[in-house]
């Protein structure tokens, strides 16, 4: 895609605004015919190339939708992020990562790509790696392992998916390659199960159906941690959805992955069904459909789409955003105190590492000259883990002045630097 013209936004429509915003970049994408539909797995091929939709789901759980947004597809890659993280969620981590590595391969999906020392292959979102995941999921047949990828499938989702029969066939009549896959992870000792049902496993994973508004909702669950924004409930925890969007950021658009993260810079991953999802860390998940693929695999409108969306409105996750907003509102002094005054520190809005090193490193020195330094947590709405800790602890560290009263107190009404933030 050639460098984007520079965009001038038309006022919004006032009824969805973000419907609008959507619309122009389906605009953007439409003239872009090239590519050609997946034609490997023959059933692939009765999809309608002109097919273009798009969808964006907000972490609060509102969904804007545009063009062809509800027509449905096979999941196929797209559903590699999600059963990997219901594999970390059932299995931990390091059990996962003895199976399959968190390396890009830079190869193209269905490569023959393994460690050589381990047998593992490269990273859990190429074929190999993928069904490697499929195999892990409990269950001794391929249809009970199936079954739990699908219930999980669809707690991203937010709704019951079908399995699409005759994609599902076709893919089956087809995949000796991925069979080959299996055999080879299964003779290094990495499979979970035997090739055959890790397979049978895997094939029905890739045939479930699925449209672009489903995938922004199961994108927006992994940007909210874990915890789907529209039916509220939560599918995996915090840990494995940074753990799943961390190899996302790495791997997602096979060998177009590091290209992908300079010029986009969202999390995302594609399949050969013409779905692309992205998402954008606590804010919201991107579904987009268009079939025809590029030569690596990737939907070329759905590539259109999200590096027009992220070039509009400053998307890369890596985006300068300019030094946080300082927590300190407002130093007060009060010499009323006998034998040195005391100081007191409101702060304000967000506080997580950097706020807290600002907030320390400033008011560190004011300690210890005989008054008191007071931090006003009243009119802070959320503090990080990290940060709760530093200053839960910080009175017993300051500990008695001279007049033995404490160097630091902390006043915390509203419990912020209690809870879970
Ligand atoms: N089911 C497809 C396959 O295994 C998935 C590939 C893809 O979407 N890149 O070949």
């Amino acid at each position: 895609m050639a460098d984007a013209e520079p965009y001038e936004p038309t006022i919004p429509d006032l009824r969805d605004p973000i419907r609008a915003a959507l619309d122009s970049v389906l605009d953007v994408a439409r003239p872009h015919t090239d590519g050609a539909l997946a034609s490997y797995i023959p059933e692939l091929t009765r999809a309608d190339p002109e097919a273009l939709g798009a969808a964006l789901a907000s972490v609060r759980g509102s969904v804007h939708e545009s063009g062809d947004s509800e027509t449905t597809f096979t999941i196929q890659s797209v559903s590699k992020p999600f059963v990997f993280a219901l594999a970390l969620e059932q299995s931990g981590l390091a059990e996962v990562i003895r199976h399959v590595g968190v390396e890009p391969s830079g190869e193209p999906f269905n490569a023959i790509s393994l460690e050589p020392a381990t047998g593992r292959p490269l990273n859990p979102l190429i074929n190999a790696g993928a069904i490697v995941m499929s195999s892990l999921i409990t269950g001794d047949t391929a249809a009970e392992k199936f079954a739990i990828i699908h219930a999980g499938l669809n707690a991203f989702a937010a709704r019951e998916l079908d399995l699409d029969e005759s994609v599902f066939e076709s893919e089956h009549a087809t995949g000796d390659r991925n069979r080959a896959l299996a055999y080879l992870t299964q003779s290094a000792g990495t499979l979970g199960s035997t090739a055959e049902v890790a397979t049978g496993a895997y094939f029905r994973q890739c045939s479930v159906s699925v449209n672009a508004r489903d995938l922004a909702i199961m994108a927006a669950t992994l940007a909210n941690g874990g915890r789907n924004p529209i039916s509220g409930e939560r599918v995996i925890g915090e840990d494995v959805a940074r753990w799943t969007t961390s190899v996302m950021t790495s791997c997602g658009m096979y060998d177009a992955s590091g290209d992908w993260l300079v010029h986009v810079g969202l999390p995302a991953k594609s399949g050969v069904g013409g779905g692309i999802v992205a998402m954008q860390p606590e804010e919201f998940g991107i579904g987009t459909f268009s079939p025809r693929l590029d030569a690596r695999g990737n939907s070329v409108r759905g590539i259109v789409m999200l590096r027009t969306l992220s070039e509009r409105y400053g998307l890369h996750m890596l985006q300068h955003r300019g030094a946080p907003h300082s927590p300190i509102a407002q130093l007060e002094r009060d010499d009323r105190v006998e034998g040195g005054g005391d100081t007191i520190a409101r702060l304000r809005g967000e506080v997580f590492f950097a706020g807290a090193e600002e907030v320390l490193t400033r008011l560190a020195p004011l300690v210890g000259d005989g008054g008191c330094l007071v931090l006003d947590f009243s009119n802070v709405t959320r503090v990080g883990d990290a940060a709760a800790a530093l200053f839960r602890g910080l009175p017993d560290v300051a500990g008695l002045g001279p007049d033995g009263r404490p160097r630091v107190a902390v006043l915390d009404p509203e419990g912020v630097l209690v809870g879970d933030a």
